[in-house]
């Protein structure tokens, strides 16, 4: 077992006996349903909509060498820099880079995974930069030190008495149970953040390859502040972000509000083509796109997977999903949890390492349902745990496939297993649940499926004993 492995089922262990996590995730979770639900049947016909985004997701990917070759031409016309980042790496030098001959001192972020996914954060304080998460849930996270616990919802996993502790004791804020009073103590802190940060980085939910435009949804306000103040602005996007045309967003804003917070659309979205134009009043005076590969192009050249780049971060499979519901989304240990989490860390970090994850399932299909951009969810990680068995078996596989060849090939041996197998199921009452069982953690919650009573060949003769039609 790897260590990521052993790791998961350690934390998933321990939260899933946590009674009072689990609550909490329930508590949250309920609210969003309601709201969720009522904004989906406002859509004429959700299953349409659903199709269509799949199909431009579809063209989208299927083509996205031209897309992002227009993306970039647009961007550069209009001023903007873009670079291309293969790994991870390469987009923390990049950005570094630009930081350093900016001769910036601070930054100030809002909501990015593929910055939690390269590890920016660690990168930039390393190198001695100030890093400020303006996004009221990352900034909650990054006080306690802690990543996203969830790709939409940070802080979900934390109650406002345990926010407040954590204000009073790092903002030096009056103890409060008001949200409002919460909300206000970040903000003072924050919003001298913006006035004096040297950088304003984003993250981009769609890069719009006709108009050269990254479009930016939020509730808070806090990306258009960041993108607004700062000389500088850097977004930073993966590939599969790129949507080929402006019209695209009618159909993905409201779809990734409805199932991301579930509202009818986020309060903001704004679009940034470039720096300030000429007889503007506001905007950067610098404006880098990077965008990053990260093994992304690797997903692409698997036909079979490559849809799970269709994913717009939604974060709806998560949030229907019962293993994440339990063990929540620490326990992962990736940037990306929940059942897409599960699909794409093999790909993005290795299938050995990770493969873990694609039995993290009960494969009830509930991820593959709620998806807007229709990922056939649960059949990608049915494939990912086929493809890390082909790779490499295990020796428990190995054993069992021989034995299992062995055994079918030999009508002799086969009549034996299955009077060996009939008698253990006598026996198996006696020994179930105890280290004697031979599927001991498996039949602890569940039960063997019985073995039949009659094989066919013996229902056959019988058959014909009764006079049966042969
Ligand atoms: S896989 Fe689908 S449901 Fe899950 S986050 Fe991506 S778009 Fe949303």
């Amino acid at each position: 077992m790897t260590t990521a492995a052993r790791q998961f089922k350690t934390q998933a262990r321990l939260l899933t006996r946590d009674l009072r996590h689990r609550g909490l995730i329930q508590t949250a979770l309920r609210n969003y349903e309601v709201v969720r639900d009522q904004n989906r049947a406002a859509f004429q016909d959700w299953e349409m909509a659903r199709q269509a985004a799949a199909e431009t997701k579809w063209e989208a990917v299927n083509h996205l060498d031209q897309h992002l070759a227009r993306l970039a031409n647009n961007l550069e016309a209009r001023g903007a820099k873009v670079h291309w980042a293969s790994t991870g790496q390469q987009a923390r030098e990049i950005i570094l880079g630009i930081i350093r001959d900016k001769q910036a001192r601070s930054i100030i972020k809002s909501k990015a995974m593929t910055s939690e996914e390269i590890h920016l954060n660690e990168a930039l304080e390393h190198a001695g930069f100030e890093v400020v998460e303006s996004d009221l849930g990352e900034f909650i996270v990054q006080l306690r030190k802690e990543p996203p616990y969830h790709i939409v919802f940070p802080a979900m996993h934390l109650t406002r008495g345990e926010i407040s502790e954590l204000f009073s004791r790092e903002l030096g804020s009056a103890p409060t149970q008001n949200p409002e009073d919460l909300t206000m103590a970040a903000r003072r802190v924050l919003r001298q953040k913006y006035i004096t940060a040297d950088i304003g980085f984003t993250g981009a939910n769609f890069a719009i390859a006709e108009t050269g435009m990254i479009s930016i949804t939020e509730n808070e306000g806090n990306a258009r502040l960041t993108a607004a103040l700062p000389r500088v602005m850097v977004t930073l996007l993966g590939i599969e972000k790129v949507l080929p045309r402006l019209e695209d967003l009618a159909l993905f804003l409201p779809m990734l509000a409805t199932i991301g917070t579930g509202q009818a659309l986020t309060c903001y979205n704004s679009f940034y083509g470039g720096p300030r134009q000429p007889g503007e009043p506001d905007g950067p005076e610098e404006y880098h796109v990077v965008l990053l590969d990260n093994r992304r192009t690797e997903l692409l050249a698997d036909a079979e997977q490559r849809d799970a780049l269709h994913c717009i971060r939604c974060g709806g499979c998560l949030n229907v999903c019962p293993v994440f519901r339990n063990v929540g989304g620490h326990s992962y240990g990736t940037t990306y949890s929940g059942p897409i989490g599960s699909v794409i860390t093999p790909h993005l970090r290795g299938l050995q390492e990770w493969k873990h994850l694609s039995y993290a399932s009960s494969l009830c299909g509930a991820c593959t349902e709620i998806c807007p951009v229709k990922i056939d969810l649960h059949h990608h990680l049915l494939q990912n745990r086929r493809n890390a068995s082909r790779q490499k078996p295990s020796f428990f596989e190995q054993i069992a496939f021989r034995g299992f060849a062995l055994v079918i090939n030999r009508p002799a041996l086969y009549r034996m297993a299955k009077t060996a197998a009939r008698m253990l199921q006598k026996l198996h009452p006696l020994v179930k649940g105890t280290r004697l069982d031979p599927a001991f953690a498996w039949t602890r919650t569940r039960e063997l499926p019985p073995v039949a009573r009659q094989t066919f060949k013996e229902y056959w003769k019988g058959r014909k004993k009764d006079g049966g039609a042969a």
